[in-house]
């Protein structure tokens, strides 16, 4: 008996219809924030403050930013203003990365067909 290799997936024609109108959607975001937006409640030094009894300052928020093993770079986010943009510049950024991770799929599915995949 022969083994033969079904057809998988969405055709080629389907797949090059997805990665154009894919292409003409991708744009790099210009508020695009590589980050994590965390909050924090603190204690401060001081005896006898409610912090010390568990009602702890806060919650604080930061831009919290790795670059590579034991680098990160972390930032208040003061305003409410800045606190807004910085979750919507992560958004952008994480919905930016959804779409080059979804061409790259395409694009590898492509090259595994024989396709050529510039241009
Ligand atoms: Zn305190």
């Amino acid at each position: 008996m022969v083994k033969t290799e079904k057809a998988r997936g969405p055709t080629t024609d389907v797949l090059r219809k997805r990665k154009t109108t894919l292409l003409s959607k991708i744009k790099v975001p210009p508020d695009q924030l590589r980050a994590s937006y965390v909050s924090q409640y603190l204690t401060c030094g001081k005896k006898n403050c409610r912090c010390q009894r568990g009602f702890k300052h806060g919650p604080f928020y930061y831009l919290v930013q790795c670059f590579g093993t034991g680098q990160v770079r972390k930032f208040l986010l003061k305003t409410s203003a800045q606190r807004k943009q910085a979750r919507a510049g992560i958004a952008a950024h994480l919905k930016w990365q959804r779409q080059l991770a979804e061409l790259s799929e395409i694009n590898t599915e492509l090259l595994r067909r024989g396709e050529k995949i510039s241009g």
